[in-house]
């Protein structure tokens, strides 16, 4: 079989999030956006629910739906998005909870939805969604009146906990917020991490849950063993690949691997990225065709059938850092070609 086997635990899943609930001093909800970070809203949501996520919160309405489908009445389902044109009859339908990012969303939701449900994002500082203070000051006590569930904001550099511009957002928010008897959320991973300042009332926790940075205490969640599907000895002066782009100087054993671009795996790891024959590091060589890879395994030994890009030995951070991006590009780019199985469901 040449198709890669891609291994999501759910268990650790669950783990990461009962870690980063636990630290929570509020409530914990999850994040589970772009099909759970690429890993199966279907298969993750529910496990999520299980260990006890009352709150989930998706980009935009149409990943709601799918979300109440899988999870059942419940849950409340939040939507960073907002309330967009078109919106109305997914929301409702699906008792979404739209939170509103400007007056014309506030606007368009009262008229379209009166009654129902809606909480409020505010801007403080990252110029990206949300309300800014001088928006939210002219429409607070109209807002207020309709008795939004939530009221949220987003840290633009939560990762790095020296920055100075995490204790600026928070001022921030607190000025827009204090006094407000509605329940409050600023963090996701990294704020969370940060510590009980900026917790408030619910966190939003992601790339944590599924094992990435800056969740350094995560446990691992993925593992993608690629076939090899054949292996040829290369000998001085010739090339491998497209554009000849690598050219053998000693000779060198090399292993073709049945994945590519298609599956995720990204071009810019070649020549620069490694994957792993038990616990021998493999040089990518070559090009990264669309549906091959091609490594150097001179110093493999017994040749495995699989070659581990993403496991034990290399985090989706380590694949991340080799090419400039973060784990979670990494694991939202994880292709739909691979055998997924899912453990300790
Ligand atoms: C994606 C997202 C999160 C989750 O962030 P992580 O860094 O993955 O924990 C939380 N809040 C908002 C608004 C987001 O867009």
């Amino acid at each position: 079989m040449a198709q890669a086997q891609l291994t999501i635990d759910l268990a650790a899943i669950r783990a990461n999030w009962r870690a980063l609930a636990k630290l929570t001093t509020g409530e914990a909800g999850a994040v589970v956006k772009a099909d759970a970070y690429g890993l199966g809203m279907d298969k993750v949501a529910p496990a999520l629910a299980e260990e006890g996520a009352r709150r989930f919160f998706v980009a935009i309405a149409e990943e709601g739906v799918r979300l109440r489908r899988i999870l059942g009445p419940g849950p409340e389902i939040c939507v960073f998005g907002g309330h967009m044109e078109g919106d109305a009859d997914l929301l409702r339908d699906a008792r979404l909870t739209p939170m509103l990012n400007s007056i014309d969303q506030m606007l368009r939701h009262v008229e379209a939805l009166p009654g129902h449900p809606f909480g409020i994002q505010l801007d403080s500082g990252m110029n990206r969604l949300g309300m800014e203070p001088a928006e939210w000051s002219a429409l607070r006590d109209i807002a207020l009146a309709q008795n939004p569930v939530l009221i949220m904001s987003h840290l633009a550099c939560a990762d790095e906990p020296e920055h100075g511009m995490s204790a600026f957002q928070l001022r921030t928010f607190r000025e827009m917020t204090d006094g407000i008897d509605v329940p409050r959320s600023l963090s996701a991973t990294g704020g969370i991490l940060m510590g009980e300042d900026y917790h408030f009332d619910v966190t939003r926790p992601g790339i944590g849950v599924y094992g990435g940075m800056p969740f350094a205490d995560a446990q691992r969640v993925v593992e993608l063993l690629v076939p090899v599907i054949q292996t040829r000895e290369v000998t001085p002066g010739e090339s491998v690949g497209y554009g000849n782009a690598w050219v053998a100087r000693v000779p060198t054993r090399v292993a073709t691997l049945s994945a590519g671009y298609a599956d995720g795996v990204h071009r810019a790891l070649a020549q620069k990225g490694y994957f792993w024959a038990g616990e021998t590091r493999c040089k990518i060589l070559g090009r990264v065709s669309m549906d091959l890879i091609t490594v150097d395994v001179t110093a493999v030994k017994e040749m495995p059938r699989h070659l581990e890009l993403l496991g034990p030995h290399q985090t989706i951070d380590k694949v991340a850092d080799a090419i400039g991006t973060i784990g979670y590009e990494v694991l939202t780019s994880l292709g739909s070609r691979y055998a997924r199985t899912y453990t300790g469901a």
